[in-house]
């Protein structure tokens, strides 16, 4: 009998002696105690912002992102610990391959993204600098800080690994630290992988707290810097959302709940197009796997008319070929629903679905399994077909979140998207189409409804990541009914956890801030050229001025025919001169920022190690043969990249002999610790 425990103030703490019995949805026996435990919810509170809070700021973000990859590679080393237990919740060692391996994949892409796009520091710059006056001595910058609150994360039964840790790494991440409420039903599955987290020794103390069982007044403790996220039902998410203390204190609460997801098969489909395999797949995968027991899965198949009977038959021999029964029996692709309670909530919306639609694959009283009794918490697919979309109500409404969808006619690409619309609110929509107008069509009629719309036909269709893979890179949620919230997308994620603040002030006021060396700030001259400084030497705002160099016609001339370049305006005086953006022959772009380095450079071996690229270059007045130029570089942003060496980034900004600007642009470059 498992007893998973609660985490709490960095305590283990076992379930109550009343705690509630959970049952293998496989075999009907009982598997684990879980719950009831008198925890200290405010103790636990105070635990996150005194402890976990504090440790997780006094770091960077990339030594947080650095700790979320560790912790990665170590749950991964550990992973078959959760396999073994993976099958007591009815699933497949596929089905756990989403959950388990998913969630790790999860937070190693947070942990790379976070080394990546943001900074290593404390202080995330979100956006570009505002220019708010003429001189440019009053500018704007929008920054993004941590909360100093708790993240309650209450999850679904659903992805007991996943759906922790997709919420952990943004978290995490962003300096939050996290309490932990898995769906009960799970719980076990969740607490085995925090008991993993914590034996790593890789959290500060306090960064994750675990509730098995109630959360008690947990929530109603919650104030102005504390975020909810939350996935489940609808029911659920209301009653919490709307609690007086949320509501008050502006609580952030991202929700994720029910979604009737659509799948459609574009009016260019034909059962001999290749598009029409992968609905075809895309659509088994999506009511087999986790037995359909995915947020994601789709619940309408929305078909052109004519394909509506090639399409049942299509699907109906290929769900034939699904073996469904005991998870870890030989050949076995769909295992149990979750519990038995589950199946028959499941049983009762697939009721409701019927009573406007007619059955026609997969008969719940009549069905045959591998290695175990079809009564305890299996169900076979079962596909319902709706001739009358329109008219239809529960189709469009009511989420069976089982191995449950209905197929339904369409006859035109907007009434398609109407029908798909139809869900008030979704989490995905699919589109499988070689046209791409029916692509643009769909989206412009629809993605107002969908917090994804996924693309896929024969091009993609090798490496398409299907229809219902929330995938960390982009954002999870949906608008309406899906619960209006967003998990993931990246650093959007992140900055969930976050708040935005808009710093206005002088330069030298924002390059304190940011940490980066803004235009207009105070420059300082190092004792030597920049490029003997090692990294840690080089301080931001060092600057150097170059000596002038005359640009001669000659010089023109000879880049011109050195590398080809014989455009016109190089080469031709009268047909430069009638080009609306030169007096006259004028000197290559490439030809400046060649000179620039000519002028900059410190030619003799030392810190820095290469040139890695050059953003946001802009030519901002025409250089005339026997112009002069010189070239101010400056160092603007430093970023430690490996145990050896660092990113150097310079703002580098060519004059002319007027002084006028005539190109910037941003230098990065890589520079050794160490001489
Ligand atoms: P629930 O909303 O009942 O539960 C979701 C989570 O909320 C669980 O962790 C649950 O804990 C917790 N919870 C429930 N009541 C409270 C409360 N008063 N205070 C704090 N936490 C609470 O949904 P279910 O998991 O039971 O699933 C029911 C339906 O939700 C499904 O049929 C489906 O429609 C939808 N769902 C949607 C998902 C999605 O990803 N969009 C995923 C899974 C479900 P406990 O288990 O202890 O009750």
């Amino acid at each position: 009998m498992l007893e998973p425990h609660s985490y709490a103030a960095g305590q283990w703490v076992a379930p109550a002696r009343d705690a509630a019995i959970l049952n293998s949805p496989v075999t009907g026996s009982a598997i684990a105690r879980a719950g009831g435990a008198a925890l200290d919810f405010q103790g636990m509170i105070d635990w996150a912002t005194s402890r976990g809070g504090p440790a997780l700021r006094t770091m960077t973000f990339h030594e947080r992102a650095k700790m979320l990859k560790a912790l990665a590679m170590y749950i991964d080393g550990r992973k078959e610990e959760l396999y073994a237990l993976n099958p007591l919740t009815g699933a497949t060692r596929k089905d756990g391959w989403i959950d388990i391996d998913g969630g790790i994949g999860t937070m190693f892409v947070f942990a790379s993204k976070g080394r990546r796009e943001m900074p290593d520091g404390h202080v995330y710059l979100d956006g570009e600098i505002e220019q708010l006056s003429r001189g440019g001595t009053f500018l704007g910058q929008h920054i993004a800080l941590p909360l100093h609150g708790v993240a309650v994360h209450i999850n679904a039964f659903n992805f007991p690994v996943w759906g922790m840790l997709e919420k952990l790494a943004p978290a995490l991440l962003a300096g939050v630290p996290c309490i932990v409420k898995p769906a009960t039903q799970t719980s076990f599955l969740t607490e085995a992988c925090v008991r993993i987290m914590m034996d790593s020794g890789l959290l500060p103390e306090g960064a994750v707290q675990l509730i098995v069982g109630r959360t008690g007044d947990l929530l109603s403790r919650l104030g102005p810097q504390d975020v909810v996220s939350f996935t489940g039902s609808a029911r659920t998410a209301l009653a919490l959302r709307s609690m007086p203390n949320i509501i008050e204190n502006g609580t952030r609460f991202i929700a994720e709940q029910d979604s009737l997801n659509a799948s459609i098969m574009g009016l260019d489909v034909t059962p001999d197009s290749p598009e029409f395999d992968l609905f075809i797949r895309e659509a088994t995968t999506e009511l087999t796997t986790k037995a359909g027991q995915k947020c994601t899965a789709i619940r309408r198949m929305i078909v052109p008319d004519a394909m509506m009977d090639p399409v049942i038959e299509a699907l109906s021999a290929r769900l034939d070929k699904t073996t469904i029964g005991d998870p870890e029996a030989e050949g076995v692709r769909m295992g149990a629903l979750v519990s038995a309670t589950q199946k028959a909530d499941v049983l009762e919306m697939a009721a409701l679905i019927g009573t406007e639609t007619t059955r026609v694959y997969g008969d719940p009283d009549n069905f045959d399994t591998q290695g175990a009794d079809p009564t305890h918490g299996f169900l076979p697919p079962m596909l319902f077909r709706c001739d009358d979309p329109d008219a239809a109500k529960q189709v469009h409404s009511t989420e069976a979140f089982g191995p449950v969808s209905t197929i339904l006619p369409y006859r035109d690409t907007a009434h398609a998207a109407a029908l798909a619309n139809r869900g008030q609110g979704s989490l995905v929509a699919s589109v499988i189409t070689n046209d791409p107008q029916i692509a643009r069509d769909i989206t412009l009629a629809s993605a107002h409804w969908h917090g994804r719309l996924y693309f896929n036909n024969r091009t993609s269709a090798k490496e398409a990541t299907g229809h219902g893979s929330p995938l960390p890179h982009m954002t999870h949620g949906g608008p309406g009914r899906a619960g209006g919230g967003e998990e993931m997308g990246g650093i959007r994620g992140v900055l969930r956890y976050m708040q935005r603040t808009a710093i206005q002030g002088s330069p030298d006021i924002l390059t304190a801030i940011g940490g980066v060396w803004v235009s207009g700030a105070k420059e300082k001259t190092g004792p030597c050229h920049p490029f003997q400084r090692t990294f840690h030497e080089i301080e931001i705002g060092e600057t150097i001025t170059t000596d002038p160099r005359k640009v001669t016609l000659e010089d023109i001339e000879h880049f011109a025919h050195f590398t080809g370049d014989t455009f016109y305006a190089h080469m031709d005086e009268d047909a430069a001169k009638a080009n609306p953006f030169f007096p006259g022959r004028v000197a290559h772009g490439y030809l400046l920022l060649s000179f620039a380095a000519g002028l900059f450079v410190q030619p003799d071996p030392g810190p820095v190690l290469a040139n890695t690229g050059l953003n946001a270059l802009t030519f901002q007045q025409p250089v005339s043969p026997d112009d002069e130029i010189h070239v101010r570089l400056t160092a603007k942003r430093k970023t430690r990249r490996t145990d050896e060496y660092g990113e150097v980034r310079w703002n580098a900004t060519l004059y002319n002999q007027h002084g006028d600007q005539v190109a910037e642009y941003e230098l990065l470059t890589m520079v050794a610790y160490s001489r």
